[in-house]
């Protein structure tokens, strides 16, 4: 696939609209300048990938929106090298951003051809995450503790998988509510039995699947 002039120029754009949003953090916006978010679009769908919005994808499924990207990643508080797994790989433009910043990326997708998509996507970026595909709610206990979580699909609650594979003085950052409505919760994990929950703006995700989703 072929990056040019016309989609670099948009995603400065897009980049820009972001810190006049209020994202903040330098190295999100460096991101998101970075990484050609019109390769993990349909082809027909390409000129609309630097417009502030989520898109469809195959399998029902969503690109997330830049800001909700841009939000989510900045609320991690990353520092390079740390061990991020993401549940929800979906188009793998999220696992990208991490990837672009310099995180040890684990990522798990429940569907099989959004899975396969991704892979051949990053992998044709260079970007080299473990991939799993299978059930995220019960994250991946095979590289515990992870520094940071991030779930991107609406979760009913706060799976508890997750917050023990979380090390601690560590970070989650996931989208918990209803199937129409949910609040970004950021969990600070203080100790094993110790977690921190800070509930932030209201988003709208396709939910989670699996033993601790919605089905
Ligand atoms: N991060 C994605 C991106 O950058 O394109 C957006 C993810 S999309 C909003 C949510 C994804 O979560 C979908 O691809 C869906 O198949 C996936 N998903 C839902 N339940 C899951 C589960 N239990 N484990 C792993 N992935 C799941």
């Amino acid at each position: 696939m072929i990056d040019s002039f016309k989609y670099k120029g948009a995603r400065n754009r897009l980049a820009d609209s972001l810190t006049e949003k209020g994202i903040s953090d330098s190295k999100v916006i460096e991101a998101i300048r970075a990484v050609p978010r019109h390769w993990f679009v349909e082809s027909a769908l390409m000129d609309s990938a630097y417009e502030d919005r989520a898109l469809p994808i195959a399998e029902n499924q969503t690109i997330s929106q830049p800001y909700t990207v841009a939000f989510q990643t900045q609320l991690l508080d990353l520092k390079p090298g740390m061990k991020v797994l993401e549940i929800g790989t979906g188009s793998g433009y999220q696992c990208a951003i991490l990837c672009a910043m310099g995180m040890k990326v684990f990522t798990i997708e429940v569907n099989r051809k959004l899975f396969q998509n991704a892979r051949s996507v990053l992998a044709e970026l260079d970007f080299s995450p473990t991939m799993l595909c299978g059930d995220g709610s019960m994250g991946w206990d095979k590289y515990q503790p992870y520094d940071r979580i991030i779930v991107t699909a609406a979760c009913p609650r706060i799976p508890a998988a997750l917050q023990k594979q979380l090390a601690d003085g560590g970070k989650m950052v996931l989208p918990v509510g209803n199937r129409d409505l949910q609040e970004m919760c950021l969990v600070i994990k203080k100790s094993a039995q110790e977690f921190e929950i800070k509930r932030l703006d209201k988003f709208k995700f396709v939910p989670l699947r699996g033993k601790d989703g919605f089905f």
